[in-house]
């Protein structure tokens, strides 16, 4: 690609993006990824004047490039962007990425605050996957996240939660549901959930448009620092089966991804009709079932370990 210049402009090219057929430069890839994140958030009408925007923070690419860019984006709009991270308790690997999102919110000025697992449900990860269930360890880390993000949110007042979802892990999640026949889940898929009586707060994911390899990309390009531990007790079953098949579909049929992620949101709207959320029995969060997830699964907690 040496003597290919940028589409954009007359620089050196280093990057084609087949399902545009665009060649970009070192400059201007990483703008097309924050103009991409724009147009996501105005297409679905994500961001209001004076938000208070709570930035779900991992520690991973995505996350600290989404902070990046809504830090950007909303400058100048009476915004306030604040990073909220969840500590699950997992020696090793998450006092790495708290470390992280310390280092990067300080350079973005941003404010960040840290809820943990232990103080909100009275157990670390790493105590829950001693306690042996049938239920994996991915499933329980991925209900009290989605629940301590909600709390975090609440507490903190923030008006719009971000999270950083890529389209790879929502059609991924898509092809997953489908396959446990998990309908209630294929119809959550959603760029934006309104505020309700249920939950307040306006859910959004500004990313959701863009492939997982552009974000990883840019996050190099924009030096954000990279986590060199996996989580230790991650298991990727059938996801990492689907991502493959969907990568190797996608590099024969470029923008077939998006094609998927369409139809997707568009089972997703047909569903949401049938789908009621109410309000758990025990504490009060919205839920699909008449008791929420995480109270179901601190009842069976608590359970096992009676015995
Ligand atoms: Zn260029
Ligand atoms: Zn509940």
């Amino acid at each position: 690609m040496m003597s290919v210049k940028c589409s954009r402009c007359n620089r050196p090219a280093f990057y084609y993006r087949p399902y545009s057929g665009e060649y970009l430069c070192k400059k201007c890839f990483p703008i097309t990824i924050k103009e991409k994140v724009r147009k996501t958030i105005s297409k679905y009408k994500m961001l209001e004047y004076g938000d208070k925007i709570g930035v779900a923070v991992s520690g991973g690419k995505d996350s600290l490039s989404l902070l990046k860019i809504l830090t950007e984006i909303s400058k100048g709009k009476g915004s306030e962007v604040i990073a909220i991270t969840i500590d699950e308790g997992i020696k090793g690997y998450r006092d790495e990425a708290l470390k992280l999102v310390r280092k990067v919110s300080k350079k973005l000025n941003v404010r960040y605050t840290v809820y943990s697992f232990k103080d909100l449900f009275g157990y670390t990860m790493d105590e829950l996957v001693k306690i042996k269930s049938n239920i994996s360890a991915c499933a329980i880390c991925g209900v009290f996240r989605r629940r301590a993000l909600d709390i975090a949110a609440m507490e903190e007042g923030v008006t719009v939660l971000a999270t950083a979802h890529n389209l790879d892990d929502t059609i991924q999640t898509f092809f997953i549901n489908l396959f446990n026949v998990d309908l209630k889940r294929i119809s959550w898929i959603s760029p934006i959930s309104k505020p309700s009586n249920l939950f307040k707060i306006r859910r959004i994911h500004p990313m959701i448009e863009l492939y997982e390899k552009e974000i990883a990309l840019y996050a190099y390009l924009e030096g954000m620092p990279l986590q060199s531990t996996t989580c230790p007790y991650m298991e990727e079953g059938i996801r990492s089966e689907i991502r493959s098949y969907l990568n190797s579909m996608e590099d024969r049929h470029p923008g077939i991804k998006y094609n998927i992620y369409y139809a997707a949101l568009r089972i997703a709207e047909r569903l949401k009709s049938e789908v009621k959320a109410v309000r758990c029995k025990l504490c009060g969060f919205p839920s699909i079932n008449e008791v929420c997830q995480v109270c179901q699964l601190r009842s069976t907690i608590t359970k096992i370990k009676s015995f």
